[in-house]
C-alpha cells in the first residue's frame, strides 16, 4: 500500500502577529480572509438548518450508523443543533461499508 501525499491538505494559519504597527498603513491591499474552520469534520458538504437556512451548527452530540439494506449500505445519522435559531436536526450521510 503506497500512501501518496496529497498536496497541501491543511494550511496551518499562523494568525499570531507579534508585530503591532500603530501607524495605520494603507499599503495592505491583500484581503486575507481566513475562515474560522476550527474543527473540520470529515463531511465536506455543509448542511443547512431546516428552519433558518444557516450553516452554523453545534458539534454533533449523537451519532448513529444504520444499515440501509440497499446501496449505499449504511447511513450515518448525526444529531446537531443550529447555533442561530436552536433548531435541532439530523444530518444524514450515506456511505458504503464493506
Ligand atoms: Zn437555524
Amino acid at each position: 500500500m503506497s500512501t501518496t501525499k496529497t498536496k497541501a491538505g491543511k494550511t496551518t494559519s499562523n494568525a499570531k502577529k507579534p508585530k503591532r504597527s500603530s501607524s495605520s498603513k494603507r499599503s495592505s491591499t491583500r484581503a486575507s480572509r481566513t475562515a474560522p474552520a476550527k474543527s473540520t469534520t470529515t463531511e465536506a458538504s455543509a448542511t443547512r438548518c431546516t428552519s433558518c437556512g444557516s450553516t452554523n451548527r453545534s458539534e454533533y452530540f449523537r451519532t448513529q450508523e444504520l444499515p440501509t439494506g440497499s446501496s449505499p449500505s449504511h447511513v450515518r445519522l448525526q444529531w446537531t443543533k443550529c447555533t442561530d435559531c436552536d433548531q435541532h436536526r439530523i444530518d444524514r450521510t450515506f456511505f458504503d461499508r464493506d
